[in-house]
Parts: C-alpha cells; structure tokens; sequence
C-alpha cells in the first residue's frame, strides 16, 4: 500500500507499506522498483485519477500489467483526453481551452450556447457549469475563477490557470464500468442515470443497472468505450466512462482510468466461474485480479438490479444531525444507507463542493424498483444544517 504521505505504521511494516511522491511519477517508480528488489510486486492498481497516472508509470518500471504512461496522462487530462478523441473520430463536444485570466466580455459573443465550463483535473462535477447566453457565460467564468483559486486546485499549477468550454451535449446520460484486458473492454456494468443532467451544476445522485436503454443502444455506447480506449492507448485495468446518448448516437462526457469513485463500487457483484468457486466477488477484487495476471474468465454482473444514490448535498451549512435513518435503511430493497460526512462538517453545494453527505445502495428485482427504493429511502432522510 503506497501513501503519499507516511503511514504512521510505515516503521513497523515496511514490507507492507511505502510513502511515494506520487506529483513525479518517474520518481515514484524509481523508489518503488527499489521497494520491489526486496519486496516482490506482482501487480499494481492506481485507485484515483493521480494514482492512475503513478500506477502506469510503476507497472512499466517493473514490467507488470498496466497502461502505458502517456495513455494514463491523456486519460487525466480533459483536454488532452478530448484532443486524441476527437482526432480519432471518437464523438466529443466541440470544444476549446482557454485561460481562466482572460476577459470573459471578451470571449462570451464567439461562443456556442448552451455550452460548458469546466476545469481541467478536478472531479465529481466540481466546477463544472452550463451558460445559456453570454450573461450567463461570464457569470459562471468567474466562478470557476474564484474555484480555480482556491488553495487545493491551485496547487496542481498550470492546469488550475485554464478551462475548457465546450458545446452543451442533450440526451440522457450513462455509466460504463469496465475492464480493459490486453486492450479488449469488457463491460462489467452500463448505468442509466435516470435524474435529468440539464445543468446549471450537474450533481450525480442515481445510479441503476442494468441500463434500460435497448441492446442496440448499449452496444453503440460499448463500441464508443472501446474507440475511446484505442484512442487514447489505455490497455489494462479499470475504465470508467460516462456517455451521453441522443439523436446523434454516443458521446463522451468524460473518461478515466480507474474504477467507479466513491463508495459506488459496493454497489457491483460479479459472480465468478464455477471453476473458480462460483462466488461474488467485488469490483475490487477484480481489478486486483486482473493486475496480478489472472485470467478473469467469464465474469456476469449478479442477475439482481442494483443501484446506489450519491445522496446529493441538502444545502449550505454546518451539519449537525441526520435524522430518519432507520426509517430509510426499513425501505425494502434498500441495503444500506452510508452518512461518510460528520457532524459539524460543513457542506458545500455544488459547483464549489464536490463531497457527496452519503450514498444509499438498493438491490432488487428490477432497475425501476431499485430507482424507486432509493428514491423512496432518501424522502425519508433530512439532514439538519446549522447556517452560520
Ligand atoms: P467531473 O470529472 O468533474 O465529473 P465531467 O466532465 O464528468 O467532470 O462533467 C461532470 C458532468 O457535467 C457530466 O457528468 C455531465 O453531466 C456534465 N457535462 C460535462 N460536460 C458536458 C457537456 N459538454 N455536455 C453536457 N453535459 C456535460
């Protein structure tokens, strides 16, 4: 287990643990191959967005499974990711990059509308906003400035002083969870995201599989996964993909390399070969499977729905209670309601925060009951703020 930061039990477990500078990749897989002199290493898994890019670099320093370097880089970078997508013919929003010192007066009468703001490295929607119009547009420009600025996206340097603006893409939006083996995807899991995404802020709550788009159409989703995959190198590990689908056919929103964030994974069960036991294993498990050079055989989702709820941040202000708790966890089908924010936390909305208060997890017959437990379980929740 590598930490960018030592563990305070680094000293009485170095076989087990090692601090890595996970902001210089090359050094990192310089200090892990010395680990791995003495420590044998058979497999490595990156598990964020930076760890992916630190993983990559590992696995080709000690020659194990893993995406090559610059595939990870792309895969991080949102506008190096759209560049190679839209070179290889892989369907993107029109966009451009732009510096986030720049007039918006300036820039808001060339635009296309609706479009959207986004900035480079960060996640879960934080800073991202759509402008109708130009009003609009240089409104939400200094907000992702003032975002920008902020003590934590300033300190990953030049991508925090640019943005990018790209058209608005209409159309229900997907997750693709997959695995890439020798650079083949495969599909562990397509999610509908039955909530609207129209903007201004776009916060994640529902996820449900299966999708209950038709065969064709999660097909041409999977193909475009795959296209996305080839065009930007990525060949082993996680893929997780988030697409829209309209009139047009597929696009893609946004791309990483490394499994579903958050707690949402509890939410994935596969069920493995009878010849290797025929049990669930998690995605986790999986992964790790797969890094260590194991055939993964036919591994099927579990034939239950299931879906998870990023239970979307109550409003603005210190948390000091969650009240009807056993009430939601009572709904059936509802597995588990998990609170990861503590009292006297204070929550941010959307575009400024990007921590989700908790996710409630369903299981069930169908994709629509499970949408229709979390959405029940979460009406039962009420979380008490404090507006100070
Ligand atoms: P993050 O990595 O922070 O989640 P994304 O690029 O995935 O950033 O954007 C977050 C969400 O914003 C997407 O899931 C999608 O709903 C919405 N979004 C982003 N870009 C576009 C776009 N060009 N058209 C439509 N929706 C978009």
């Amino acid at each position: 287990m590598a930490s960018d930061q030592p563990s305070t039990f680094e000293r009485s477990q170095p076989e087990g643990l090692l601090t890595l500078d996970f902001g210089t990749p090359p050094r990192a897989a310089a200090a892990a191959a010395i680990f791995a002199g003495e420590h044998p290493v058979q497999g490595v898994v990156g598990v964020d967005d930076d760890t992916a890019v630190v993983a990559a670099a590992i696995a080709e320093r000690l020659g194990v499974r893993g995406n090559p370097p610059a595939a990870a880089l792309a895969a991080r970078d949102k506008h190096r990711q759209r560049e190679l997508l839209a070179r290889a013919g892989v369907p993107v929003p029109p966009f451009r990059l732009e510096r986030i010192d720049r007039d918006p007066t300036l820039l808001a009468d060339t635009l296309p509308y609706p479009c959207v703001l986004k900035p480079l490295r960060l996640a879960a929607s934080r800073g991202v906003i759509r402008a109708n119009g130009p009003a609009e547009f240089v409104a939400a420009f200094h907000r992702v400035a003032a975002i920008l600025a902020e003590p934590d996206v300033a300190a990953c340097g030049e991508p925090a002083r640019q943005l990018l603006i790209e058209e608005f893409i209409g159309g229900p939006e997907f997750a693709l969870e997959g695995l890439l083996v020798a650079g083949r995807l495969r599909v562990l899991a397509v999610f509908d995201k039955p909530d609207p995404l129209d903007g201004p802020f776009f916060e994640e709550t529902i996820y449900v599989t299966p999708s209950r788009l038709p065969g064709a159409a999660v097909d041409a989703l999977t193909a475009t996964a795959q296209a996305a995959a080839d065009a930007l190198g990525l060949r082993e590990g996680p893929l997780h993909i988030e697409l829209r689908y309209n009139a047009r056919g597929p696009w893609v929103i946004d791309l990483a390399a490394r499994p579903i964030g958050g707690r949402c994974s509890a939410v994935l069960r596969f069920v493995t070969p009878a010849s290797q036991g025929g049990g669930l294993v998690s995605l986790e498990e999986l992964v790790i499977r797969h890094a260590l050079g194991f055939e993964l055989g036919s591994v099927e989702r579990e034939p239950q729905a299931a879906g998870v709820m990023m239970i979307p941040v109550p409003g603005a202000g210190v948390l000091r209670a969650v009240q009807g708790l056993d009430a939601a966890r009572a709904v059936p089908q509802v597995e588990d309601v998990v609170i990861s924010v503590h009292q006297g936390q204070r929550l941010v909305p959307l575009p400024e925060g990007a921590r989700y208060p908790g996710f409630i997890f369903a299981r069930g017959p169908t994709a629509r009951a499970v949408e229709g437990a979390l959405r029940a379980a979460h009406g039962r929740l009420q979380f008490v703020l404090e507006e100070r």
